[in-house]
């Protein structure tokens, strides 16, 4: 499922992110920037050590990466080049920020991006696994991030979502559509 926004191209897959061949890999990590499960896992094991040994260089430097931010490092052996860390809330409830938060990640993610000349990037759904955030609505709260900033911002070809299950496809499916409506 795709619509295009001005110049870019908003896109779903379902998939594996440590597979894609984008410039950048958005990955769902955590303050510390320490490798955790999950996607994050995943990434760190697919990409290797040097992706550790540059979010430890960042933590010396800056502390780790506080949530709703983004930082940048190289994508290692992935064959994405980069990978973008962005630090997703934990859900609480709904009340503490936490729609603000998830699309502060969206947002800082992409303004990084194009700052390093990246065109093309591909984010899983933050926040969606072990921090809790419910699917459906982090799915609407993703979307309309990326289609405002995608609204205000030239230099992409392509934001993809890669969901790596169909309960999770299903909702952001759910959701884009209801956005183009
Ligand atoms: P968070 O801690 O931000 O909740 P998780 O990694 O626990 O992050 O989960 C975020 C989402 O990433 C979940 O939908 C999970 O199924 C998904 N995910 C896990 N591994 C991968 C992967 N290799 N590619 C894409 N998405 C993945």
């Amino acid at each position: 499922m795709t619509m295009k926004i001005n110049q870019t191209t908003l896109a779903l897959v379902r998939g594996d992110i440590t597979r894609e061949r984008v410039d950048a890999i958005a990955n769902a990590a955590n303050e510390r920037l320490m490798g955790g499960g999950g996607v994050d896992g995943a990434i760190h094991r697919a990409g290797g050590p040097t992706i550790a040994v540059e979010c430890s260089a960042i933590r010396a430097k800056q502390g780790g990466c506080p949530t709703g931010q983004a930082v940048i490092t190289t994508g290692g052996n992935l064959p994405a080049k980069h990978v973008i860390h962005t630090v997703g809330p934990i859900w609480r409830g709904g009340d503490a920020g936490e729609s603000e938060l998830l699309a502060s990640c969206y947002r800082e993610s992409l303004r990084l991006a194009v700052e390093h000349g990246i065109k093309t990037i591909a984010f899983p759904s933050i926040s969606t696994g072990v921090y809790g955030y419910p699917v459906a609505q982090a799915a609407v709260v993703a979307l309309n991030g990326v289609k405002q900033f995608l609204e205000a911002h030239d230099g992409l070809d392509e934001v993809r979502f890669v969901l790596f299950d169909d309960v999770t496809y299903g909702a952001y499916e759910n959701a884009l559509a209801t956005m183009e409506v």
